[in-house]
C-alpha cells in the first residue's frame, strides 16, 4: 500500500509511531466539533484517525502525492475531510481559512525542513486561528521563547511573540517516530491574542524593522536598518533618537517593546511623508 512505502528524508517524514504521544498531542490540541480543524502534513494518519472523529471539519493538507491520494480513497465517505494535495507553503492560507467562519485549530508535526516557514505563514493568518498545537523541532521551539540577547532570539521568537501566547506543552524524544530524527521534539501550544503585544503601527513595517534588525548579527543595528528599504524614506539616526535606542547596539538585544517603538515611529513617519507629497501634487495640478 502507497501509504507504507520507505519514508521521504526530502519531505521530513519521520512518522509518529508512539500511541502514548498522539494520546497527548490529541489531547493537548482540545479539538471542539464546532470548529474546523486543518492538519498540515497528515502523513500515515497517525494523528488524523483521531482528528477526524472529533471534528466538524477537517482539512489535510499533503504534499507526498501518494500519501495525499491515500488519504483521498480512506475518508472518501466521510464528506466532513478535505484532502489538499499540494505543498503548504504554496496554498493561499489565507483564502482557505476565510472559507468558514469560525476560527480554525491547526494540529501537525511539522515536516522540520520547512517548520520556520510554515511558522511565517501561520502567523500571517493568526487572525483566522483559535488555537495551534505544533510539533517542532525542539531547538526550534526553544527559539520561539528565547529572551533577547541570547543567540536563539530571532525573527521568529519576535514575530510570533506579538500575535501568540506560546508554552512548552511537551518534550517528545526521536524514538517516538520512524524513522527517529536526530535530535529531540517538542509539542508547542500556541494560543492567539485578541489585542498584539505592542502598538507596532503597521505590521508589515514591523516585519520589515524586525527582518533588517537580524539580517546581518555582527553588524549594528544602524547599519543593519540602513540597508532596508524603507530607510529610503526616512533617517536612521533620527528614527533611533525619537526612540531613545543606542544604534550600536546589536538588533538581537531589542525587546518586542523597543522593536515596537521603531515600527510606530517608521509607520508614522512614512504615512506623513506621503500625505505630504500628495498634497504637495494636488497643489500642482
Ligand atoms: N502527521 C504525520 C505523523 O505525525 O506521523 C506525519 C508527520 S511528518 C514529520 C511530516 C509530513 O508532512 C509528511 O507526511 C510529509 O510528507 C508532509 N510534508 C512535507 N513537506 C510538506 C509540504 N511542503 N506541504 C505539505 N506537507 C508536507
Amino acid at each position: 500500500m502507497s501509504a507504507v512505502r520507505r519514508p521521504l528524508k526530502s519531505l521530513g517524514q519521520n512518522f509518529l509511531v508512539d500511541r502514548n504521544i498522539v494520546d497527548r498531542i490529541i489531547a493537548a490540541a482540545d479539538i471542539r466539533p464546532d470548529q474546523p480543524v486543518l492538519e498540515i502534513g497528515p502523513g500515515r494518519g497517525a494523528l488524523t484517525e483521531h482528528l477526524a472523529e472529533r471534528a466538524g471539519r477537517l482539512v489535510l493538507i499533503e504534499f507526498d502525492h501518494a500519501l495525499a491520494a491515500w488519504h483521498q480513497e480512506q475518508r472518501k465517505d466521510n464528506r466532513r475531510v478535505t484532502v489538499i494535495d499540494a505543498d503548504v507553503l504554496k496554498v493561499d492560507l489565507d483564502a482557505l481559512l476565510s472559507e468558514s467562519p469560525p476560527k480554525w485549530n491547526v494540529v501537525a508535526n511539522l515536516p522540520y525542513n520547512i517548520s520556520t516557514e510554515v511558522l511565517f505563514r501561520l502567523y500571517g493568518v493568526h487572525s483566522r486561528l483559535a488555537r495551534m498545537t505544533l510539533m517542532l523541532q525542539k531547538e526550534v521551539g526553544d527559539r520561539l521563547a528565547a529572551p533577547p540577547d541570547c543567540s536563539a532570539y530571532g525573527v521568529t521568537t519576535v514575530l510570533l511573540g506579538l500575535w501568540f501566547d506560546i508554552s512548552r506543552t511537551f518534550v517528545v524524544h526521536p524514538g517516538s517516530f520512524h524513522p527517529s530524527p536526530k535530535v529531540d521534539s517538542a509539542v508547542l501550544t500556541f494560543i492567539p491574542r485578541s489585542e498584539p503585544r505592542a502598538d507596532v503601527g503597521s505590521e508589515e513595517v514591523f516585519r520589515a524593522v524586525v527582518k533588517s534588525a537580524f539580517s546581518m548579527r555582527r553588524k549594528t543595528l544602524i547599519n543593519c536598518l540602513k540597508s532596508a528599504e524603507f530607510a529610503k524614506r526616512i533617517d536612521c539616526g533620527e528614527l533611533l533618537e525619537a526612540c531613545a535606542i543606542d544604534g550600536r547596539r546589536r538588533g538581537e538585544t531589542l525587546a518586542l517593546e523597543e522593536f515596537a517603538a521603531l515600527s510606530r515611529w517608521v509607520t508614522e513617519t512614512v504615512r506623513a511623508g506621503t500625505l505630504r507629497q500628495n498634497q504637495q501634487k494636488s497643489e500642482i495640478l
